[in-house]
């Protein structure tokens, strides 16, 4: 039978603020274990809460970036649950009100744009770390009471793919607007799915199970495909799927049950009585409004239209906030938007994978970017001398003009000189000569890249094959 795949997505997001959603303790991560506690994070009695401005307007400020409608009035509940890494024994989260409510984002499917709903984003505080080990488990509170933000989309994915862009461009977003590292690594953004499979044609959902422990964009799509598999084989096997809460194991490649739902937790939710209501006034929400940057889709479609880039580029340049800002500073340099594009895309990206360098520790800057686009457009270096003058740029953060002065790069257009240069790799390349003779337009590719490396990048390559051809047919 075929089967239609329904998912929906949870995802938790750590804010970036620098305290603690209800104290004034750093929300950094790591540190000694319990040394970024106080008694309130710690729910210790007497303590009394108080909440973070900053997390409520960055919650306020995602919702704004992710189409959703603000709640003026708000307040905070109490979500019980006991188990170690809740200090208090209850969270303090948010049920009726959330912040936000009713967003969407667009993703770019096979078949085109499409929009995946999403219902609410609330905030809550985030608990505290387990460590099992041979004796026992031990507890750290340092993460107890740092501010996240709950995501939750409606059920609109259809497959595992679109389930992985959906939390792309969401992860994308929130970096953007800073509202968020997002660092799945470290646990600042944490997705849980829910997924179930119907005969396609029926409106009813099927059972559905919930998927926790998938930290990478990876991890979440094969966790999903394994899942919808597994359910798949269950039904076509006359089987039924129970409700379960399953963990992927990333290393088995498979979901084993955490808890049926016999075991469902009842959280007994109320309002929590140590927090005032939050109230959202119009200007705060305008003025959080204004400080939202232009969102990586706009930004893509403003650096097609104004630079004319090919869209491929455009997404490479917008995947994040840092690269597209680099590029527009280079451009300021050069009106050759497609050579900056394509220097940064080859050679600068792949140097930075290979060192581990971030765009904030590059050395070169992008006025030398732009000179370097310049001096191969007016033709004083080639674009093979430019790959050099490129890396010894980026080691050593030096400008353009003196690489090619000290190493005595510019680009030589003398006839004579390149006719000799030619002469003698022909000389030296019979076998090539021979093949190009044969039809074998290869080699000359082959005899200009000899021109080129015996005139160490210096010869002009236009010129090079020009009088490389000339010869040939002689
Ligand atoms: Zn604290």
């Amino acid at each position: 039978m075929n089967y239609e795949t329904i998912i929906g997505l949870e995802v938790h997001a750590e804010l970036s603020t620098k305290t603690k959603i209800y104290c004034g303790c750093t929300s950094e991560f790591g540190g000694q274990p319990n040394t970024h506690c106080c008694p309130v994070c710690l729910g210790l009695p007497g303590s009394l809460p108080k909440i973070n401005k900053k997390a409520v307007e960055y919650a306020v400020k995602a919702g704004l970036a992710l189409n959703c409608s603000i709640t003026r009035a708000s307040r905070m509940a109490r979500k019980n649950y006991f188990y170690p890494d809740c200090p208090k024994d209850y969270q303090i989260t948010q049920q009726d009100f959330p912040l936000c409510a009713n967003g969407f984002i667009e993703i770019e499917t096979k078949n085109g744009p499409k929009k995946i709903g999403i219902e609410r984003i609330h905030i809550e505080e985030d608990a505290g770390k387990l460590l099992h080990v041979r004796d026992g488990s031990l507890v750290d509170y340092n993460r107890a009471g740092v501010p996240l933000i709950e995501v939750v989309s409606k059920p609109d994915m259809r497959s595992p793919e679109e389930a992985r862009l959906y939390l792309e461009k969401l992860k994308s977003i929130l970096w953007y607007i800073g509202v968020s590292d997002c660092k799945m690594e470290e646990g600042s953004l944490r997705c849980d799915a829910n997924i179930s499979i119907r005969p396609e044609g029926e409106d009813k959902f099927g059972t559905k199970t919930e998927i926790k422990n998938m930290n990478s964009f990876k991890a979440l799509e094969k966790a999903l495909g394994y899942e919808r598999t597994r359910q798949k084989e269950l039904l076509d096997g006359g089987g039924t799927v129970h409700q379960d809460t399953r963990r992927w194991d990333d290393s088995k490649e498979m979901t084993f049950v955490m808890r049926s739902k016999e075991h469902a937790h009842d959280y007994r939710y109320f309002p929590e009585p140590d927090l005032v209501a939050i109230s959202i006034s119009d200007e705060w929400i305008k003025e959080i409004g204004q400080s939202i940057p232009e969102l990586p889709d706009d930004k893509k479609k403003r650096f097609i239209e104004q630079y004319k880039l090919p869209e491929y580029d455009a997404d490479i340049l917008t995947s994040s906030k840092k690269l597209a800002d680099f590029f527009e500073e280079c451009v300021k340099y050069t009106d050759d938007a497609k050579s900056v594009s394509n220097i940064i895309m080859v050679e600068m990206l792949r140097l930075m994978n290979e060192k581990g360098v971030e765009i904030e520790g590059l050395k070169i800057t992008p006025q030398h970017i732009g000179k370097l686009v310049n001096l191969v457009n007016k033709k004083t270096i080639s674009s093979t001398a430019a790959k050099k003058v490129f890396d010894e740029m980026f080691t050593t953060g030096k400008d353009p003009d003196a690489i090619v002065k000290d190493r005595g790069l510019i680009q030589n257009s003398d006839t004579d000189f390149i006719k000799g240069i030619v002469l003698k790799v022909l000389s030296e390349n019979q076998q090539s000569v021979a093949d190009y003779k044969n039809g074998k337009d290869r080699a000359l590719g082959f005899l200009v890249g000899r021109v080129m490396k015996e005139s160490k990048g210096k010869a002009n390559p236009a010129i090079a094959n020009r009088i490389l051809k000339q010869e040939l047919s002689k």
